[in-house]
């Protein structure tokens, strides 16, 4: 005899969890399923021949989704959307700003306006089929960002994003304790949270904290002030712009996220600023030094990015000289660590102050220490807790973090330790992992410039399709000359003429050495990124080809 299956509440996290970025969860209940975020995790800026990392998308495929929910804006939330677009029958709801930040990513991939954005506030709901989503108010390092409750029939799901509680927010858009409240005393069936600082302790602390430090900073300054930050960090934009309106100086976006972004959060009201205030990068040098704010992509030390760009002396229009002061205001993603401490060499070596968070607090995180997270646990009380984004570890913590909160509550809250993939079937008497669906990376190869849509590829079938190619470069370490003639390596990788192909190769690796600085040749990562470009460029324009380019450098 067969039994008659029920309808079950399945909920699947695709990414985020045992690792930092890429974060999307989906939620199904009969033939009904909906994607909470769609994000990208960034490789490590020294490992190349990727640019980002999407999850495996193989269960979006087989289910298909009635709707895409947005948290908020952050690259490991939508950076993937349009990638995951194609497996989404239904609209996209964000709030404006969220939306706003899509809508570049989508004319980039040339899919804008064949899908329906739907913008949403704090406190609306929205009906998918059997799910009801009600979108709250939530503080986090930029504006407009939410967390969600979910009415399913099996009960309410909490997601929270990503946030901290910020009681003096920028914006006065306040955390709306008394929904999660009211939420959690009527009861919740399960609650995903964000565990990415529960490793800290106390309070994260208002985005208002790091005024002091600029303040300082501002004062003492007596050339240029140079910021590298996230281009998302549209709050610690607001805070510089009025540093700078108050102490006579004007503020120039550089780079392309940070002037992308800051248009657009001008554009939509979340960053105002004074008339006369901003200029244009190009008019930088036009200015005495100490009359000049520079914002600037690069916090992460991305080989490509304005400050990179700035720190050896090759930017178009910003010339660091001594006595400037350059503050990186952001936290190292982990895997940074190296690059931004070699970008920091070669600003120091220009002769500029450099600040970091750990000289002043010039950075505070937008995520919830455990005592917020605390918080959350003890305002929604849910039947059932999965501690979400961050590396196992992290989410094993939180686990523990839940586990004293929890304890002596009648009944007693359930928590699991999830992974990505893990098919989890929640109903008011049980939760548990019935499967696993498929899981990995998908990475993505490909310049910003719009070339991306045809390269997503899983990486095995690149190498299968186009193969690998190991140019390895000799450089003296002390003179930065080249050392003999470059090579080439190939697997995989057979062309008719190779021979010709290759040496021609060889010769435009020792081009792109020969045109760079000394200082350029002898950073590994620089010089890497820079040969990997020109020969991915150069075998496309000659055998319509593009395979996975690793550069090696061997230093002499
Ligand atoms: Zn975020
Ligand atoms: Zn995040």
């Amino acid at each position: 005899m067969r039994v008659q299956s029920f309808p079950m509440l399945e909920v699947v996290p695709l990414g985020g969890l045992g690792e930092f970025g890429m974060n999307m969860l989906a939620m199904s209940w009969a033939d009904t399923t909906i994607v909470v975020d769609a994000g990208v995790m960034f490789p490590d800026p020294e490992l190349l021949g990727v640019d980002r990392i999407i999850p495996d998308l193989t269960y979006l495929q087989q289910k298909r989704a009635a709707a895409l929910v947005l948290t908020h804006g952050h690259e490991d939330h939508i950076g993937g959307v349009p990638h995951v677009l194609p497996y989404v029958d239904g609209p996209v709801y964000g709030t404006p700003l969220t939306l706003a930040l899509v809508e570049p990513k989508l004319e980039e991939h040339g899919i804008a306006g064949g899908h329906d954005l739907k913008s949403v506030r704090p406190r609306d709901r929205v009906r998918v089929g059997p799910f009801e989503i009600e979108f709250i108010r939530v503080t986090h390092s930029m504006p407009d960002c939410v967390a969600l409750a979910i009415h399913t029939p099996a009960g309410v799901i909490v997601h929270t994003g990503d946030f901290k509680i910020d009681q003096t927010p920028i914006d006065d858009e306040h955390f709306d304790f008394h929904r999660f409240a009211k939420l959690g005393s009527e009861g919740v069936l399960a609650l995903f949270a964000d565990s990415t600082n529960i490793d800290r302790r106390g309070f994260t602390g208002s985005e208002l904290e790091v005024t002091e430090a600029f303040e300082e900073i501002f004062t003492s300054a007596t050339g240029r002030i140079v910021v590298g930050a996230f281009a998302s960090s549209i709050y610690r934009m607001q805070i510089l712009v009025d540093l700078a309106a108050q102490f006579d100086r004007k503020v120039a976006f550089v780079g392309r996220g940070m002037m992308e972004n800051s248009k657009i959060a001008q554009r939509l009201g979340y960053l105002k600023i004074p008339a006369g205030v901003q200029i244009a990068d190009s008019e930088v040098g036009t200015y005495p030094a100490q009359d000049v704010l520079v914002l600037a992509t690069g916090s992460q030390g991305e080989p490509m990015a304005a400050l990179s760009r700035i720190a050896i002396d090759d930017h178009r229009y910003v010339k660091l000289q001594e006595d400037d002061t350059v503050v990186i205001s952001a936290r190292a993603i982990p895997g940074n660590e190296k690059a931004i401490g070699r970008v920091i060499n070669h600003l120091s070596r220009r002769g500029a102050d450099v600040i970091h968070e750990g000289i002043k607090h010039v950075h505070v995180s937008g995520h919830g220490s455990e005592e917020e997270l605390k918080l959350m646990l003890s305002l929604v009380q849910p039947r059932y807790f999965v501690p979400i984004h961050g590396e196992y570890r992290q989410l094993a913590q939180h686990a523990r973090v839940a586990r004293r909160v929890f304890s002596g509550r009648d009944p007693h809250p359930e928590t699991l330790l999830v992974e990505n993939g893990d098919i989890l079937h929640i109903d008011a008497g049980s939760a548990r992992v019935v499967g696993k669906a498929p899981v990995g990376r998908i990475l993505i190869d490909g310049t910003r410039t719009g070339e991306v849509g045809d390269e997503v590829l899983r990486d095995r079938r690149h190498l299968a399709e186009d193969g690998l190619v190991v140019p390895v470069v000799a450089i003296n370490k002390q003179t930065g000359l080249l050392e003999g003639v470059p090579d080439i390596i190939t697997r995989g990788f057979v062309m008719e003429n190779s021979q010709e192909l290759l040496a021609d190769g060889a010769r435009v690796l020792s081009d792109v050495v020969e045109a760079s600085s000394v200082e350029e040749r002898t950073d590994q990562g620089l010089i890497k990124e820079k040969l990997r470009t020109e020969l991915r460029r150069f075998f496309k324009k000659r055998s319509g080809r593009r395979p996975f380019v690793l550069p090696v450098i061997m230093e002499i």
